[in-house]
């Protein structure tokens, strides 16, 4: 069993199920699975071997689906890579992780050629659709009319994915993963949420990043279900597919939600959705509750997990939201999470500790940089980075990211705290908080703020605001207002840079 095996077994058993829509494009499991076959035989008359590394640098479509299922039949290992990076940033990660060919947007040639250029390796680079200039191929020209299976051999723990994380810390590291553990992801997401064939999965989320490539699309796949990938996320055109295709299956970060909201146009039917999940970042739970309202369903699960596990991580269900909710839930199948302290030692409810988490899901190791991974595992427990408390009860809350944290007059303030309580406030949008250096305190928390449409949000105003459910010292001293919030592609605040820019 391997990653293509799904896409194999639907396209025997349910060949003319409905498994991919990408614009006006549909593709059955039987098309998609040859049309994936004219590329792998591509690919290996292009000279690619099992073991290569493929880079796919691409925005979301079937292109991208089809480039990752056929580098996997020919026992390639896939490297998706963020489509926002710089010449130097993708330099850096197609020098770093062997990259032998380069899938590109034709969009994205210059950068990529550009990324190729200053490295001492030879990458082939192919554009999609099609190539602009002279000298470089084009993903079509790799297509053969071959559509018999490959028949490479490969085995469940041979190599399938380097997930590079976004380096917020300084350089990217890549997540190295087997099939059998993307496996073992998917079967996980598929027992908490159930899917079956009828479902039908909106996919907005980048499929570079974990959570879209290996929560949605191959859970999706492993169920028989079908989905509905867009380019990129618009709140309209969400809304739109999900009244159209009849999607029950949602998948969104914070700022998609708020951005769902804020659509004027209430009309459109989503009767359709059977569950939405949110993750990647905290979401507010007056966000979740706002959320729930306007899908008309309260079967919202909280995903919380990191690219290093799988994403695994711990998880809440619809039923513990009546309760838990704000909270990040229990271990998710296959997975043990614990919060501990520094000696390893789980702490006790109410005591802030290191969310740590051991199972089926982890990651090999990051790839060629064993230092990093040595940090990174301590007896098989894998290291979160992510503050957390554990009540009577066993629910685990993350509370901020270590790298996130503001000590302030020696006191630890943890920012999502503080956001939470911001983001209550009827007339803001979302807010973000960080440390800024003051000289009596050394940190203060600073607040900065988008304020909801036509909308201004008084300073004192909400300084009071806070002060009724915050200790002095969590209650932010300083405001900006801007009208976003700088967010990675996979919707994440970037707190780096808010506290380069923001003194
Ligand atoms: P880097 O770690 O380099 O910053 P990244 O942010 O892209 O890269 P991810 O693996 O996507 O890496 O991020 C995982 C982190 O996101 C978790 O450790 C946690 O801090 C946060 N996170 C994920 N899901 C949730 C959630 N449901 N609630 C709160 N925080 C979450």
């Amino acid at each position: 069993m391997n990653l293509t095996t799904p896409l194999m077994l639907h396209a025997h058993r349910t060949p003319q199920k409905v498994c991919l829509v990408y614009q006006e494009k549909e593709y059955t499991y039987q098309s998609l699975n040859e049309e994936v076959n004219c590329y792998a035989n591509g690919l290996i008359a292009h000279g690619i071997k099992k073991g290569d590394k493929i880079a796919v640098f691409m925005r979301n479509s079937d292109d991208f689906i089809i480039a990752a299922y056929a580098v996997w039949k020919v026992g390639a290992v896939l490297v998706p890579i963020n489509f926002r990076l710089t010449a130097t940033e993708l330099s850096y990660i197609l020098g770093q992780s062997d990259s032998v060919l380069v899938l590109a947007d034709a969009e994205l040639e210059d950068v990529c050629k550009e990324a190729c250029a200053s490295l001492a390796l030879s990458i082939t680079i192919a554009i999609t659709p099609e190539t602009s200039t002279e000298g470089l191929l084009s993903f079509r020209e790799m297509r053969t009319n071959n559509i018999d299976e490959t028949g490479v051999t490969i085995a469940p723990l041979d190599d399938a994915e380097i997930l590079y994380t976004s380096g917020t810390t300084g350089k990217p590291k890549g997540a190295l993963f087997d099939h059998n553990t993307i496996l073992n992801v998917n079967v996980a997401y598929n027992q908490i949420a159930r899917l079956e064939e009828e479902d039908c999965y909106l996919l907005v989320a980048p499929i570079f990043h974990s959570a879209g490539m290996n929560l949605i699309f191959l859970t999706t796949m492993l169920t028989g279900g079908t989905l509905v990938v867009q380019r990129d996320f618009h709140p309209v055109e969400a809304l739109k597919a999900i009244e159209k295709h009849k999607v029950t299956a949602f998948f969104g970060v914070s700022a998609m939600y708020n951005a769902i909201l804020q659509v004027p146009e209430k009309s459109f039917d989503l009767s359709s959705i059977r569950f939405c999940a949110y993750g990647a970042a905290p979401m507010s739970p007056a966000l979740v509750e706002q959320s729930m309202a306007y899908f008309g369903t309260n079967q919202f699960y909280n995903y919380c997990g990191l690219t290093e596990a799988g994403p695994g991580g711990i998880f809440l269900s619809p039923e513990q939201h009546k309760t838990k909710l704000g909270a990040g839930g229990k271990s998710m199948p296959l997975t043990n999470a614990r919060v501990v302290n520094e000696q390893m030692v789980d702490v006790v409810p109410g005591e802030i500790g290191e969310l740590t988490l051991r199972g089926a899901t982890l990651m090999k190791e990051y790839y060629k940089k064993p230092e990093d991974t040595q940090k990174t595992f301590v007896n098989g427990w894998l290291l979160t980075g992510d503050l957390a408390t554990i009540d009577e009860e066993g629910f685990i809350t993350v509370v901020d990211r270590k790298k996130d944290m503001i000590i302030s007059g020696g006191e630890n303030v943890y920012s999502i705290e503080v956001e939470q309580v911001i983001n209550g406030h009827p007339q803001v949008l979302e807010a973000a908080t960080i440390g800024v250096p003051d000289e009596q305190w050394g940190e203060v928390v600073a607040a900065v703020i988008v304020a909801k449409p036509g909308e201004t949000v008084n300073e004192g105003e909400l300084q009071q605001y806070c002060r009724k459910s915050l200790a002095g010292y969590k209650v932010p001293r300083k405001f900006f207002y801007v009208e976003t919030l700088p967010r990675n592609a996979s919707g994440k605040i970037l707190k780096y840079h808010l506290r380069e820019t923001i003194q």
